[in-house]
């Protein structure tokens, strides 16, 4: 997604834009890249699986490289061992609220997320979620409040998922996107779907129960489809949304509707968005992207056509470029060139076969 939004104007246009089937990355997102090497994976979910990036060339999707940490699930329902292990002194613990955490500079030049042994924290099971155990053995909580504690020291300060990922170890990205999907979902679903009961935290965050009627509600995720269109001539569709500036284009996204298979979701979001055909589809990589719930599935789409009609409701403008255009279009600044987390850059990045330009974030 959009690097460029806050995560406020992220987290709003994340809720009502689910709701209406564009998942918040989307067309939004900025990003794409080029996927040189169809040997490393297009169509392997494995590969992609096990290497944060699949089947994409370069460097690893943000946010989706193996942390490290077993969520170890099946120690959410044992009290007594949630209990002791909240009470383990070696226990950390960090408070994620409304999306942030606080991050710290490490006398290395590092970023980290800073955490505390759990015996300081405050014991408030009602907001607490396992994350997991580390290879150490070291067992980390993350603590829902209405807001962050004041600064640890003088150098703490809080910050949200796109500016964290990009900065964080994949540990702690791990830990943090684990806690604030957690949170969106916990706060988007105090009431129970069935009976309208209000509901209650249980399996230390990853289940809420209704008392009323009994109904066990777990973490929702909604897949959304991102890709990047190529023709024949090997140029690439990018596409602006209606409500982003002049210059910013991106991948086309959609949200996977009820019903639909994710490669039927990816023809129908090209050809409603942009007027284009799409033939084959390959999978290259997944990118969790908690904003407030979605699950990023990144495609590699070539269109069978590539006269364009724009929706001119989500999309206002749909354009083919070749490589040499877009090089020239970012130099120009006629076009913006991606930045960010979202998965949509390196889709981008991918086709391209090179580093795209860096711009400031604005
Ligand atoms: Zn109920």
């Amino acid at each position: 997604m959009p690097a460029d939004t806050t995560d406020a104007q992220a987290a709003a246009a994340g809720g009502p834009a689910a709701s209406q089937g564009e998942p918040e990355p989307a067309v939004t997102a900025s990003t794409t890249e080029r996927a040189a090497d169809d040997s490393a994976g297009p169509g392997h979910p494995g590969a992609a699986g096990s290497t944060a990036g699949g089947g994409l060339a370069g460097p690893p999707v943000a946010l989706t490289a193996p942390s490290g940490i077993d969520r170890a699930a099946h120690h959410r329902l044992d009290e007594a061992w949630l209990a002791a292990a909240w009470s383990h002194p070696s226990t950390r613990c960090f408070v994620v609220s409304g999306g942030q955490v606080l991050i710290d500079e490490t006398p290395d030049g590092r970023t980290e997320l800073v955490t505390t042994p759990s015996f300081e924290a405050p014991l408030t099971e009602a907001h607490r979620y396992f994350l997991g155990t580390d290879e150490d053995g070291v067992r980390y909580f993350a603590l829902q409040r209405d807001s962050l504690p004041g600064r640890m020291d003088q150098s703490a300060r809080p910050a949200g998922l796109r500016e964290a990922g990009l900065l964080l170890s994949d540990r702690d990205a791990g830990l943090m996107v684990h806690a604030v999907a957690l949170e969106n979902w916990q706060r988007l679903h105090r009431f129970c779907s069935r009976c309208g009961g209000r509901t209650v935290i249980a399996a230390a965050g990853h289940v809420r129960r209704c008392p009323k009627c009994g109904a066990e509600h777990y973490p929702r995720t909604d897949p959304a489809v991102i890709m990047a269109v190529t023709d024949d001539d090997d140029r690439i569709l990018l596409g602006r949304q209606v409500h982003w500036p002049e210059g910013r284009f991106s991948t086309l996204a959609g949200f996977v509707e009820p019903g639909e298979s994710i490669e039927a979701a990816v023809r129908r979001e090209v050809f409603e968005e942009a007027g284009v055909i799409i033939g084959d589809v390959s999978y290259v990589a997944s990118q969790p992207w908690p904003f407030p719930s979605s699950l990023m599935l990144g495609f590699m789409a070539r269109a069978t056509t590539t006269h364009t009609q724009v929706d001119g409701e989500e999309i206002s403008e749909a354009r083919w470029f070749s490589r040499d255009e877009l090089t020239a279009a970012f130099a120009s600044g006629e076009v913006l060139p991606p930045y960010g987390i979202s998965i949509a850059a390196r889709l981008i990045e991918n086709w391209y076969g090179r580093p795209l330009p860096t711009r400031a974030a604005a």
